[in-house]
């Protein structure tokens, strides 16, 4: 029998679910599935990269050889022998990272969830760049915090301004490497200077780092967390390197953080999934990701020089951008008088997307700024896209 609602129910939101919004790329992806659309919005890797036999092969071998054991519940931290591999990848000859500093997590997204819960209370200060990664943003607002720009030119974010406005921080959330959404990296000299102040300031410092092996040239420059491992917290993740499908990231803190972070994540959903958790060591315990990394680089740096190739083909005068040296984005900034929101609206008109720059700041936004991605759009469509997006600029310039 099936019973009636008298009276509807009138849905009584906490404070905190009332607030959420839907991030604004999210909405866009919505726009940009429809086929006749080149999409510069996405921060979709390539699914060109994604070694589908690879994990087929170990989704095969764990299954038959620990189905029972990768079938079953695991521990909140995650799967030991992955936790060590990671703390091994991590560490460096001066600063060793232990397993147990290791909590793996259902894609590192959960960890900025994760890092909310435990460090944020309503009216917390948070420090965060200018501008800095949406998905965080909207992590973090659930708790309510009182967000604080850190300055940033066009070297990224400028250490010698945290002192006037740290006081009393919880957390800075910074990404040295290839930023999102401005594909800006930050020099050795800056990295140095930035560790060393949070350090002198007590401040605990968030390094989030999925694009770090990405580097499309030279080696990968040193993490913040081997300059301080007592201090820094790092984000890593496989959606970048393997594949984001199987939602698999991890969060290296400094022990009593860990531990707490492990008590938030048992409440939220016990543990992430063991079997993924199983098939990913099993890919990258052989050395797998330092054959197929080179791979991805290679992709997405032969795309990113077309695309800057292109705009500066096709940008008019007045408009500047990024030269990123890895990642996966470029970040645009417009005329002043340009607003990107309108021209996104003209650009969707014309059946190309882009994500506009607002929603990437804490506080104060540059409207006149512009995310593009060029990891997953082919050359002849990126050159083509942005000759009509530079046209489109250039109209609303004379306009
Ligand atoms: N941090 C940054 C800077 C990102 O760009 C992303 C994904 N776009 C994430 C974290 C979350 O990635 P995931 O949950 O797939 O590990």
């Amino acid at each position: 029998m099936r019973i009636e609602n008298q009276n509807p129910i009138d849905w009584r939101f906490s404070e905190r679910a009332a607030q959420l919004q839907s991030s604004f790329i999210r909405e866009i992806l919505k726009v940009t599935q429809r086929p006749e659309i080149t999409s510069f919005a996405g921060g979709l890797p390539s699914p060109a990269t994604f070694p589908v036999e690879v994990m087929r092969a170990a989704f095969d071998k764990v299954l038959s050889e620990q189905g029972k054991v990768s079938l079953q519940y695991g521990p909140t931290d995650g799967y030991p022998l992955l936790r060590e591999w990671i703390a091994n990848s991590l560490s460096t000859p001066d600063s060793k990272i232990l397993p147990e500093q290791v909590l793996m997590t259902s894609g590192s997204q959960q960890a900025l969830d994760l890092l909310g819960k435990v460090l944020i209370d309503e009216g917390s200060k948070v420090l965060v760049e200018t501008p800095s990664y949406l998905g965080a943003l909207q992590a973090f607002s659930v708790y309510r915090p009182n967000f604080v720009s850190v300055a940033t030119d066009e070297h990224g974010l400028a250490p010698q301004s945290l002192p006037a406005i740290a006081d009393g921080a919880r957390l800075l959330y910074a990404l040295p490497n290839f930023q999102n959404p401005t594909g800006r990296s930050l020099s050795l000299a800056r990295r140095q200077e930035l560790v060393e102040t949070c350090a002198r300031l007590g401040l605990p410092l968030i390094e989030d780092d999925p694009y770090g092996a990405l580097n499309y040239r030279g080696e990968p420059a040193p993490k913040l967390l081997n300059m301080n491992p007592d201090g820094v917290i790092y984000m890593g993740s496989f959606s970048k390197v393997l594949t984001p499908g199987i939602r698999l990231g991890y969060v290296v803190a400094p022990l009593p953080l860990a531990r707490r972070l492990e008590l938030a994540k048992q409440a939220t959903d016990l543990h992430t999934a063991q079997l993924t958790q199983m098939v990913v060591y099993e890919v990258v315990k052989d050395g797998f990701l330092s054959q197929h990394i080179p791979t991805i680089r290679k992709l997405y740096g032969d795309q990113c020089q077309v695309m800057l190739n292109s705009i500066e083909q096709y940008f008019p005068e007045g408009v500047q951008w990024t030269r990123p040296e890895g990642g996966m984005f470029i970040w645009v900034t417009l005329p002043e008088q340009i607003d990107a929101m309108k021209l996104l609206d003209r650009a969707l008109e014309n059946n190309i997307a882009f994500v506009p720059g607002a929603p990437f700041y804490a506080n104060e936004p540059a409207k006149n700024t512009f995310r593009l991605s060029f990891v997953t759009v082919p050359p002849e469509k990126i050159r083509a896209g942005i000759e009509v997006l530079g046209r489109l600029i250039k109209e609303m310039m004379a306009a």
